[in-house]
């Protein structure tokens, strides 16, 4: 009777690096070797599969990790990966053969999922998990970092806070998210902010940012905050027009990459935690080609063609009700 092959699980985490990606490698882990698995960790995302830069996972391997920001599997994009005539995709197939590997976990954001979607194509069992501090995957109510981020930069906000009020100022603190207003939306309203522009609604300088800031002006109030996303950008020109038409010393402050580091909160790392011990339930069903969200309070999977074709969704209702409070 010949031995049964050793059967592997590998993880990677790819694109833009999110706090709680290592929170999720740890769960994908520790799951997977629960239920007998081999677990590989790859390293730099698509590119460790092009170089065979795999290393073996025990259950020490991912201690002391949970409360890591960034990711130790490090991250990459890779266009060799991606090649049109699709070698990347058959080479990086051949290594999870090589390794005997029956399911692969990507972390990452909707670029990773067509990676996964193109392995599965090969023959490769691929599951995703959502892992982008932008929350910008719609088939998904939040995703692995933006918790963290939306604290990291409202922290940063409560600083500028702090010296705009002594001054009498008014800071205009750009903030990440690509082109979805998620980020801003929420930290603009946990802010107190007067303004916050979002990609998703449409502006017009002077109605709905130099008027508000006016009338805001006019009722007593002499320090400001606006937040503007960062699909909307131009946030040096707004403080330099909010200065010339208000007479309001008005500066801009990008908070940028800082936003994507630190110590994930407790709400990202239960949601990685959660996610990864979906994602290997779901390769030990025999599942592929899903991607695992969150829907209310519940962790459930879809196709991932399903998920990256769902109509970009965005809270207009929490954007008017942000007008009125910072009214
Ligand atoms: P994210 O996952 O954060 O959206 P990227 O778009 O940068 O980040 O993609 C990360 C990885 O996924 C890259 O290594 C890239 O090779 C791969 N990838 C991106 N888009 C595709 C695609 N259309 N098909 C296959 N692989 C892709």
């Amino acid at each position: 009777m010949c031995a049964q092959a050793v059967k592997r699980i590998a993880v990677l985490t790819s694109g833009g690096d999110a706090p709680g990606m290592n929170a999720a490698v740890r769960a994908v882990t520790r799951t997977a070797i629960d239920k007998g698995y081999e677990v590989l960790g790859v390293m730099r995302g698509y590119s460790g599969l092009l170089n065979d830069d795999l290393v073996p996972f025990t259950l020490r391997s991912v201690s002391d990790k949970i409360q890591l920001g960034g990711t130790f599997l490090f991250s990459a994009r890779s266009l060799e990966f991606q090649a049109e005539d699709g070698s990347g995709f058959r080479k990086a197939a051949e290594t999870c053969r090589k390794h005997n590997i029956v399911g692969l976990v990507v972390i990452g954001g909707d670029g990773s999922f067509r990676g996964a979607r193109a392995l599965c194509y090969e023959g490769i069992p691929t599951i995703g998990i959502t892992g982008t501090i932008d929350n910008d995957i719609t088939s998904s109510d939040h995703t692995i970092g933006y918790d963290t981020a939306m604290n990291t930069a409202i922290e940063m906000i409560d600083k500028l806070r702090d010296t705009t009020e002594s001054h009498d100022r008014c800071s205009v603190v750009e903030v990440m998210g690509r082109n979805c207003g998620d980020i801003a939306l929420n930290v603009g309203i946990a802010a107190g902010a007067v303004v916050t522009l979002v990609p998703e609604v449409k502006y017009d300088m002077q109605v709905d940012v130099i008027d508000r800031i006016k009338k805001a002006q006019q009722t007593g109030k002499k320090h400001f905050i606006v937040v503007v996303a960062e699909g909307v950008g131009h946030t040096e020109d707004i403080a330099r027009i909010i200065q010339k038409e208000t007479g309001i010393e008005s500066r801009a402050t990008i908070l940028g990459h800082v936003q994507r580091g630190g110590s994930p909160t407790v709400r990202d790392r239960v949601l990685a935690s959660r996610c990864g011990y979906k994602a290997v339930q779901l390769i030990d069903e025999g599942k592929s080609n899903r991607v695992v969200v969150v829907r209310g309070d519940k962790i459930v999977d879809l196709d991932i063609t399903e998920a990256l074709d769902m109509p970009r969704t965005f809270d207009y209702e929490l954007y008017e009700a942000s007008k009125v409070l910072s009214n």
